[in-house]
């Protein structure tokens, strides 16, 4: 029997039992294996209506979706798995090419590495380059580009073109370049430097640039709706020691150290931390894991080293680290070295090769998922304030829309009534609400020849278009760890959100 006659049978099969879920997988990873992408699309979606959830499954769909260039639909499958603690990782790695995908390389490389920090046999050395700024051949490639034809990097190729500008070639001998051969089964990603103690790597030709940028941030806590006790707990540990110096000195206390905000994602973390840095008149640098993670040895921890000599250069300073917890997971979870390393190196900066190392460097970090935050964050002096950034209520709901719309052409609004039904929208998905009404006011605009203002309908028509990102998820995640993995009490402050109705 010939293969597609083979094929042609097993699909006689499944028609003809329909529930037989080992026969459907089957057939759905065989479609998928040969090729047939859209045949296994529709064989794997029948497959999961009979086992919803089904990890394997779920990892087969969102791959025919992603080699159909079908990037959102595979980011859509996986999501609601990827909630879920302990997901398998090789569920992020096909999150990582879907991201990938639609070009956002900061969340890709999260997913990444978070998923090899998981298991390492998923490291995949061709993903790794493309989400390496400044690594070989293609820094940052388009999202359709193909993969590379080799799959391990040719490091002696010169960077190409942009990011990133100010760093050099990667000072630690990068693979050889008898690189055409296949990587080993797990190449060092970002394998330590030594490390003297508590000594962060300096000096001598191991310093390097930071690809970070300082930023003056125009925003206050004006610019924050809501959050008032968040605010407050940031004005107390942040802002009061700089600007009261004498009363915090008094009491033994001196300015720095650092606070963690966790939160569901768009809940404005980012937002307010930049708030922070221009309530005090602080520079602001906001890091991304594409600045820090690198797949050279001891390149991460350099760029970590480097990002945090730009932030001492320019005190005060607020050092802002997004997605956090892919640079300071849990030791206990790394299978690998080096990457404990990374952490290890993290863990130096904050505390400064001396007393005044970090005089005046505010280091704010944010993350969805605090719970793969290493414990040792949590010492003094570290990221020692864990600092909840809830979704917003309604009154807060309503704050952010009067914020995001006040530079807007406006007719009377009730942004009340906006606020009503845009329940477990986060401050990021009302932002969304006011960008595509400001988009439909402004062809109307264009069509009648005159600028028409905004109203409460265009908002809630807008909010009917927009599908508010996790919060459910995310507070069905935070529900598990506050129930379940809660002994040292470090999740009591969500007990009552995760018990409201979500
Ligand atoms: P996060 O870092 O938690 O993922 P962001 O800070 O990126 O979320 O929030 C996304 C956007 O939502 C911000 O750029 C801002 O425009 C808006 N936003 C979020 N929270 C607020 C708030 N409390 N007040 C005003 N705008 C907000």
């Amino acid at each position: 029997m010939s293969d597609d006659a083979g094929l042609q049978a097993l699909r006689e099969a499944a028609r003809l039992s329909p529930d037989n879920l080992p026969l459907r997988q089957h057939l759905a990873g065989l479609l998928l294996a040969k090729g047939y992408l859209a045949d296994a699309e529709a064989e794997f979606r029948a497959a999961l209506v009979l086992a919803p959830k089904n990890p394997d499954l779920t990892a087969g769909l969102a791959e025919a979706f992603v080699r159909q260039s079908a990037y959102g639909p595979a980011l859509a499958a996986l999501e609601p798995l990827l909630a879920e603690p302990g997901y398998p990782p090789r569920l992020g790695i096909l999150a990582a090419r879907a991201l990938i995908g639609e070009g956002d390389m900061g969340r890709a490389a999260y997913r990444y590495f978070e998923a090899i920090n998981r298991d390492a046999s998923l490291v995949d050395a061709e993903l790794a380059t493309r989400l390496t700024p400044g690594g070989p051949a293609s820094p940052w490639p388009t999202p359709a580009a193909p993969p590379a034809a080799s799959p391990w990097p040719t490091p002696a190729a010169p960077p190409a073109a942009s990011p990133p500008p100010a760093s050099p070639p990667p000072p630690s001998a990068p693979p050889p370049a008898a690189s055409s051969a296949p990587p080993p089964a797990a190449p060092p990603l970002y394998a330590a430097p030594a490390m003297a103690g508590q000594q962060p790597v300096a000096g001598g030709p191991a310093t390097r640039e930071s690809t970070s940028e300082v930023e003056r941030a125009g925003l206050t806590f004006a610019d924050v709706a809501g959050m008032e006790a968040v605010k407050e707990a940031l004005r107390m540990k942040l802002l009061l020691p700089i600007q009261q110096p004498d009363l915090f000195a008094a009491y033994g206390k001196r300015a720095g150290g650092g606070v963690l905000l966790y939160g569901p994602p768009g809940a404005g973390k980012t937002h307010l931390a930049r708030a922070a840095a221009g309530e005090l008149g602080a520079a602001f640098v906001n890091v991304g894991l594409a600045d820090i993670l690198d797949m050279y040895v001891g390149s991460s921890e350099r760029n970590l080293h480097a990002t945090f000599d730009l932030a001492r250069r320019n005190r005060p300073c607020v050092l802002f680290f997004d997605e956090v917890d892919a640079l300071a997971g849990r030791r206990s979870d790394m299978r690998q070295a080096h990457t404990r390393q990374l952490v290890n190196q993290f863990l130096a900066e904050l505390d400064g090769v001396d007393q005044s190392a970090n005089e005046g460097v505010l280091v704010l970090a944010a993350t969805n998922a605090p719970w793969y935050v290493d414990g040792a964050f949590r010492r003094p002096g570290r990221l020692d304030q864990p600092v909840f950034v809830p979704p917003p209520d309604q009154a807060a709901r309503a704050a952010i829309l009067r914020i995001l719309c006040r530079d807007k052409p406006l007719a009377e609004m009730d942004f009340d009534a906006v606020a009503r039904v845009t329940e477990h929208f986060v401050g990021a998905d009302l932002k969304g609400v006011v960008d595509r009404a400001v988009e439909a006011k402004l062809q109307q605009s264009i069509s009648a020849g005159r600028p028409i203002p905004l109203a409460t309908p265009d908002l809630l028509a807008a909010a009917r278009t927009v599908r508010p990102t996790a919060v459910r998820e995310w507070m069905a995640t935070a529900r598990n760890y506050v129930m379940h993995a809660n002994d040292s009490g470090a999740w009591d402050e969500l007990m009552p959100w995760v018990k409201g109705k979500w």
